[in-house]
């Protein structure tokens, strides 16, 4: 696996990641819809006094959605829970969670969607009535008792909002779609990072970090502490245009920030399926990854970029992919007879 592809999963760096991950609404950037609507309910809430609604939030992972579970509790003033989908397997972790949040906190799940259908179950009547059965005992004797919960807010995360069955849906008061991010807000998230972290950069290489980070704050993190490194070990400390080019080719970072995987979808395309319309099955069997991550992870931001097109018959690369990648593009008049 090329540095390249590493980099999008890159964040272990707890002490960075807490040190630069914004704690209230303000210091949230972009996501303006989201942010303006969220800011009108959690004052309604507390207006109100009560507790939040359960809140939706589905996306391409790193482009906030923990962050915004936190933000979410500390404007309500609350603590935060955090679990996921694939550990909450037993329904008896669920109850344990659950009985232990004190009136008003936050419930983070994130991958919601990989919940195990019993858990799911459990959670509607928690959300809907703030009531859990659990079930003591086993065989002939066995007998439900149920239990009474403080008001919570549940908020739910997922990179795969098709993969959620309806009826959880429905049980959510507010969604927000987090869309990718415009170069401008990923360089002011670039700026203050750096400013937290006394990084000194120069304007043009905050806009070069931005460009080539995939529309995701946390490329964009990571990015900019790995060019920091290059600036230490090959300059003076400072980052500068020249120094970030230097350590972005050295990490396989494409002069558009598409990583590995990107790289392959449209290469696979162009190569085997004379650029499309190709089915999306046949596509995710061509490269190796699965078609529902390949739907909602990897082609909305080649979508959003202009590489790629979903049409009737297919998924279409345009013009723009095939000079991206060295490609000559095809005649207009064979794609026309195509
Ligand atoms: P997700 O849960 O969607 O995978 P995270 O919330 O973990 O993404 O965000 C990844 C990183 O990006 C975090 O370190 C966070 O600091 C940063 N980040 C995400 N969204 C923003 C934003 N809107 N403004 C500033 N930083 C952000």
């Amino acid at each position: 696996m090329s540095e390249g592809n590493n980099i999008r999963n890159l964040g272990s760096d707890l002490e960075f990641e807490n040190r630069i991950r914004p704690q209230e609404l303000g210091s949230f950037n972009g996501q303006e819809k989201t942010v303006d609507n969220l800011r009108v309910f959690i004052s309604a809430a507390l207006m109100r006094g009560e507790s939040l609604d359960h809140v939706l939030l589905h996306g391409p992972p790193g482009l906030g959605k923990t962050t915004l579970a936190n933000i979410i509790s500390n404007e309500m003033g609350t603590a935060l829970k955090v679990s996921s989908g694939p550990v909450l397997d037993k329904p008896g972790d669920l109850a344990g969670l659950l009985t232990n949040l004190d009136p008003g906190d936050v419930l983070f799940i994130d991958e919601i969607h990989r919940l195990s259908p019993i858990v799911e179950e459990y959670l509607y009547s928690a959300m809907e009535d703030y009531k859990i059965d659990i079930v003591l005992d086993k065989g002939p004797s066995a007998r439900s008792i149920q239990l009474e919960l403080n008001p919570f807010t549940l908020i739910g995360a997922t990179t795969r909002s098709g993969l959620l069955t309806s009826p959880l849906r429905a049980r959510f008061g507010i969604t927000c779609h987090l869309e990718y991010y415009d170069s401008p807000v990923l360089a002011g998230i670039v700026r203050r990072s750096a400013g937290i972290l006394g990084i000194g950069i120069d304007e043009d290489a905050t806009l070069e970090i931005a460009m080539r980070s995939r529309g995701t704050p946390r490329i964009a993190n990571a990015l900019l502490r790995r060019v920091r490194d290059f600036a230490m070990v090959k300059g003076e400390g400072h980052i500068d245009l020249k120094i970030t080019r230097v350590a972005l080719t050295a990490l396989n970072i494409d002069a558009r920030g598409l990583d590995q995987m990107d790289n392959r979808i449209l290469t696979t395309i162009i190569q085997k399926f004379s650029g499309g319309p190709v089915g999306l099955n046949t596509v995710a069997t061509a490269v190796g990854e699965d078609s529902g991550t390949i739907e909602e992870v990897y082609e909305p931001f080649l979508i959003k970029e202009g590489f790629l097109k979903r049409t009737p018959r297919g998924r279409e690369v345009t013009e723009l992919a095939y000079r991206h990648l060295g490609f000559t593009p095809p005649a207009r008049e064979s794609v026309l007879f195509d």
